[in-house]
């Protein structure tokens, strides 16, 4: 079943895609070592995790298996380290606070962090993000990271407008032409998403089912 849905997800993306690599991020929050390793089986390698400590565990125990890892929930101060230690990507980069601890605390010989600005597209207070407003601003500081790599930005738009936030986020990359990453789109927004430009699209539900 999941290497079905994978297959499914799969076609939606090269029927909408132009020019851009697009990759499939598997966000894997909640579902069990046994279940990545299906998805893995069906060939797919790039996946996505909220919870740093369940995340530890399946990184931990899929170690041999050559995967990347994308951190893309919340981030609190205290869990830096071990994000830095473990992850390829970080998606969740919501304040400078975050990124300097993550690059002082990345391991030299990992090599660098690729991390995402996640921007709060609709200004929802809900959300965390830097507001469009302080973007120029923000990005300006990672010039002096030595060891993380701003790649670009991520967005979690409100649902009844995302194609409008989708698009204004096209228009901040063409603003930012040294960033080549743009990580937005869920199950039910991927196309849209991907005509506005995107690069990484994370997918949950449509692959593992419902959590429960
Ligand atoms: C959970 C999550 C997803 C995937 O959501 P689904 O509804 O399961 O497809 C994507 N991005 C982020 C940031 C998430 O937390």
């Amino acid at each position: 079943m999941i290497k079905d849905n994978l297959e499914k997800i799969k076609s939606r993306i090269n029927s909408v895609v132009h020019c851009q690599q697009v990759t499939l991020i598997a966000v894997s929050k909640t579902r069990s070592v046994s279940e990545i390793q299906s998805a893995v089986d069906a060939g797919q390698y790039n996946f996505g995790e909220n919870y740093l400590q369940e995340s530890l565990d399946k990184i931990e125990a899929l170690k041999d298996k050559g995967l990347v890892w994308h951190f893309i929930g919340p981030i609190q101060s205290n869990k830096t380290l071990k994000i830095a230690e473990n992850f390829d990507w970080v998606h969740s980069v919501d304040r400078l606070k975050i990124a300097i601890r993550l690059n002082e605390q990345r391991p030299q010989n990992l090599g660098q962090l690729n991390v995402l600005l996640q921007v709060n597209i609709d200004n929802e207070s809900t959300k965390s993000g830097v507001l469009v407003s302080e973007i120029g601003q923000v990005v300006s500081q990672f010039s002096s990271f030595e060891n993380i790599c701003l790649r670009g930005f991520m967005c979690i738009p409100n649902p009844n407008n995302s194609a409008n936030s989708f698009s204004l986020m096209s228009k901040i990359m063409t603003e930012h032409r040294n960033l080549d990453t743009l990580s937005m789109g869920m199950s039910a927004d991927m196309e849209s998403a991907i005509n506005n430009g995107a690069t990484f699209v994370r997918i949950g539900t449509d692959i593992f089912g419902e959590r429960v």
